[in-house]
């Protein structure tokens, strides 16, 4: 076989078989394969799509490109959770200990944020000694003794994945199906877990930017998932404005601790339970959709989730300080600036890139790989879409390292706003649930 008559018949709109496939990941993964071969394939199946089969076929050899990992000796069922990324999404840092303290483990590989959406690990790792670099071993016995374990993504997991997205953020071949589906379903399936709830984001926040291309991209997950025999459902959710008030890494974690403690933004906390009950039911802890909601408010509610949220953060190493006085615990900014509102009426638009972009420019996202974050920075919304506001009232505030940065964040954030004389509902964070 040779890289370039593989290259050549995906050009021309052909189906590659399951052989041709795994040749190719295999050779890119391991040097065989040169970088100018695979970013010319990556291009071809960008214009040329893939098969279902083929995409199946094509996660099936990214997955097994590295180690997989099998938690079957530890729990009989795992359950884990993956966004498609957005702005302000601190979900997991609420969902995983809520549907832990339901008995059910959770073990979740995450990564960091890249461009501006943000990543679960960068929030956790705001907790003082918390970390998120856990070795496979490491992972394992964490899962064994807590039921819950939430680490960085390991090097030797998927590591075609590694290779392939680090070409496709260069080669502009992101946005596609194919690629997008294999590249979250391999880290997924080899992280071990029996069954997968997915947040597919949709609107100006995310990589999805209509419903339909969000439904697609949803099936092909879920197809991928249910032909490798993991239970799977799909939550497509809306980013066209922020997710909840906090946009920026120790601001979000509390944003998650008020929730937790029943003072978080309704939007996140009807997003939570309804990503937390479709895991309850994947994993039999409820025997309706209605039985599993109800069993997740009470979790929530009775403070069953914030003591689990506690421990856990507890057994990664992390300051549980955090719980009772996160102010005390956190990084904080230096400068605080609240922001009013330029007119009176109603939020009828609140650009979710563009919060997102500012928070990554204060410093709480990165715009190459590997740079450090700022943990203190970013936004706090006091108005979304469907409040009403006069002119004066606290619209937003900033959290910055020094006035010429909160300046600049004023401008961009206060774009973001759109006010109309007119009425609009609340946007439903929730969209559709596949199950
Ligand atoms: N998240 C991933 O892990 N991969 C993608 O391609 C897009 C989002």
């Amino acid at each position: 076989m040779r890289a370039v008559d593989i290259i050549a018949r995906k050009r021309d709109g052909q189906e590659l078989s399951q052989d041709e496939l795994q040749y190719f990941v295999h050779g890119c993964t391991h040097g065989d394969i040169p970088d100018y071969q695979a970013a010319a394939w990556l291009m071809a199946v960008y214009l040329r799509g893939m098969s279902q089969r083929e995409t199946v076929d094509l996660t099936s050899a990214m997955a097994h490109s590295g180690e997989v990992l099998d938690l079957s000796d530890i729990a009989p069922f795992v359950v884990d959770k993956h966004s498609t990324g957005g702005v302000g999404d601190k979900t997991t840092l609420v969902v995983a200990p809520l549907v832990a303290s339901l008995g059910l483990p959770v073990a979740k590989m995450s990564g960091r944020g890249l461009g501006f959406t943000g990543g679960t690990v960068d929030k956790l790792e705001s907790i003082p000694g918390f970390s998120c670099d856990l070795t496979p071993a490491a992972f394992r016995d964490q899962l064994r003794r807590e039921g819950i374990v939430v680490s960085g993504q390991s090097a030797g997991l998927a590591p075609a994945d590694g290779k392939f997205y680090g070409l496709r953020d260069v080669t502009a071949t992101v946005p596609s199906v194919p690629l997008i589906a294999s590249s979250i379903m391999s880290k997924k399936i080899a992280s071990g877990a029996n069954g997968i709830v997915l947040d597919v984001k949709v609107g100006a926040g995310s990589f999805m930017k209509t419903r339909a291309d969000a439904r697609s991209l949803s099936q092909m997950m879920l197809s991928i998932g249910r032909d490798l025999d993991l239970k799977m459902a799909a939550v497509i959710s809306a980013m066209d404005q922020p997710l909840g008030c906090a946009v920026g890494n120790a601001l979000e974690v509390i944003e998650a601790i008020e929730t937790l403690q029943r003072r978080g933004p309704d939007d996140f906390r009807e997003h939570c339970l309804t990503v937390a009950t479709q895991m309850c039911l994947m994993g039999g802890q409820a025997k309706d959709e209605r039985v599993a909601l109800e069993i997740c408010r009470d979790a929530l509610d009775s403070g069953r989730a914030l003591r689990a949220f506690s421990r856990w953060i507890q057994a990664q190493g992390g300051d549980c300080r955090v719980v009772d006085d996160p102010m005390g615990s956190l990084p904080q900014a230096s400068v605080v600036r609240t922001v009013n509102a330029p007119e009176s009426g109603w939020v009828v638009g609140l650009n979710a890139m563009v919060v997102g972009l500012t928070a990554q420019h204060l410093g709480a996202g990165r715009a190459v790989k590997g740079q450090p974050v700022d943990h203190a920075v970013g936004v706090v919304l006091h108005r979304k879409i469907g409040d009403v506001v006069k002119a004066g009232e606290p619209l937003y505030t900033l959290y910055t390292r020094d006035e010429a940065t909160a300046a600049e964040a004023e401008r961009g954030v206060t774009a973001a706003y759109r006010f109309d004389n007119a009425l609009v509902p609340k946007p439903a964070p929730i969209l559709e649930v596949l199950a």
